[in-house]
Parts: structure tokens; C-alpha cells; sequence
């Protein structure tokens, strides 16, 4: 059980890497819009769908190590609390193995 959470939470931030290089290209092309489109960070290692999200609330919900950004209905409640719903996407905080992860592996850290 434990190992099934921990690899739930090293697939998630392996999402979050990806969409991190996606907001530092998105910043550096300048577009105009503050809207970006990134990968959803569920469990699921087969999914592909995408979120359009602000790079406000994006800041916002990735000072969080805890926080993910998921499609509605993409939350595994075992390993993940379902904390705020936006308009196309759910905000997940982490809990048990699948946090500790997480933060470890925390974009962000230093
Ligand atoms: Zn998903």
C-alpha cells in the first residue's frame, strides 16, 4: 500500500517537472496572455489531458509542495484530498507517503 502511494507521488511530480519547464517557456515567450496549458498532474501514468490555468493561480497553488493541479474527477482519494475546484481543473493536496514525496522532490526547494 505504502509503495503504491509513494510511486502515485514520484509519477505526479514527474508532471509537475514537466509543466515547471512549461511555465518558464510560456514566461519567456511573452505571448500576452497570463493563461498557460499544462499537463495534468494526476496518478494516472496514461494521462495526457490538459489544464488551462493563469500563471497567477499556477504560482499561487505551486508554492505549495502538497498541491497538485488535476482534471475534475482525476483525484485518487486514498492518497490525495481534493481542496478547492476551479473552473476546469480540481486543486489535490497530498497526504501520507504520497506528501512526503512530494516534497522531497520539490521543484522549488533551494
Ligand atoms: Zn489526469
Amino acid at each position: 500500500m505504502e509503495e503504491r502511494e509513494r510511486r502515485i507521488g514520484r509519477n505526479q511530480t514527474l508532471f509537475r517537472e514537466v509543466n515547471e519547464r512549461i511555465e518558464q517557456v510560456s514566461g519567456a515567450l511573452r505571448t500576452g496572455t497570463n493563461m498557460m496549458t499544462i499537463l495534468c498532474e494526476c496518478g494516472n501514468q496514461s494521462c495526457a489531458e490538459h489544464i488551462e490555468v493563469s500563471s497567477a493561480d499556477y504560482e499561487r497553488i505551486r508554492a505549495e509542495p502538497t498541491l497538485f493541479l488535476l482534471r475534475p474527477g482525476h483525484a485518487l482519494p486514498d492518497v490525495e484530498e481534493v481542496v478547492e475546484h476551479q473552473d476546469g481543473y480540481d486543486i489535490a493536496r497530498k497526504n501520507g507517503p504520497a506528501a512526503e514525496v512530494a516534497e522531497q522532490l520539490d521543484p522549488r526547494d533551494g
